[in-house]
């Protein structure tokens, strides 16, 4: 198995609520590495011998992350990237498209962030999968645990064909399969507030930890990357979500690793 690139983005600049998501990559590795539990995912693998850490990158330019993550994609052909906010989803998404000719998303949150702008900005968290859809970047966006919208999105969600499962009828049975490789956009909104308090923007009514954890167990194709963003840890209680966000590093790397 080769090892998979971990890059942090401490990026908050897209933000249209609260700042703090720029402190959340040194604090997830923190509990991923903690003694208090073990680096070994559910499925056997000790994913602490598959990283290797290619650090924080601190960003002044939003466009910096599409050549941060480039010239990381040339080392190393798989990365899991820790945010910051959903913003750099895009800039990722399009460094991606340069090494892989088709690929699905599998985003998972409990908002589309497909607004065409928001308050003036076309490149807010709010809106990255307007970008990545309306570039063609990718082959089909599966969208997961949405619970929240506006009769803009929905209209932008029927123009660009994005297949949802939306969280008012949610069956773990239901979700519509990647056809191709896959990248896992995992905004840790997604989760109910009651198992993820620390993110800016609580949504109640979500996926529960098990949930989110056989969502990605249950990926048949092979992912070639992945990103966790918008934990807020100054809206975390006891580390709570930056345990969450560790854990789910873990079982996303590790299923990047069996499906190489
Ligand atoms: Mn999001
Ligand atoms: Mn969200």
């Amino acid at each position: 198995m080769n090892k998979i690139l971990l890059q942090g983005i401490p990026y908050d600049d897209k933000s249209s609520f609260l700042k703090g998501v720029s402190l959340a990559p040194p604090i997830i590795r923190e509990k991923f590495w903690s003694t208090s539990s073990n680096t070994f995912s559910e499925s056997h693998i000790d994913i602490g011998n598959y990283i290797d850490d290619a650090g924080d990158t601190k960003i002044s330019d939003y466009f910096e992350i599409e050549k941060i993550t480039r010239l990381h994609l040339e080392n190393n052909k798989r990365i899991l990237t820790l945010g910051g906010d959903h913003s750099i989803t895009y800039p990722i998404i399009k460094a991606y498209s340069k090494f892989y000719n088709s690929f699905d998303v599998l985003h998972i949150d409990a908002h589309p962030d497909l607004y065409d702008e928001l308050d003036g900005d076309k490149y807010s968290h709010a809106c990255p999968f307007a970008r990545i859809m309306e570039e063609k970047l990718i082959d089909q966006l599966i969208q997961v645990g949405i619970r929240t919208w506006t009769a803009h999105q929905i209209e932008q969600a029927h123009k660009y064909t994005v297949a949802i499962s939306e969280m008012k009828n949610f069956n773990i049975n239901d979700i519509p399969e990647p056809k191709n490789d896959v990248f896992i956009s995992l905004d840790m909104d997604v989760f109910d507030p009651a198992f993820a308090p620390g993110v800016s923007h609580h949504e109640p009514g979500g996926l529960t930890s098990r949930q989110v954890i056989s969502i990605i167990q249950n990926i048949k194709t092979r992912i070639i990357g992945a990103d966790i963003v918008e934990y807020n840890p100054k809206r975390d209680v006891q580390g709570i979500t930056a345990t969450l966000a560790a854990k789910m590093m873990k079982e996303i790397l590790s299923q990047m690793l069996v499906k190489e």
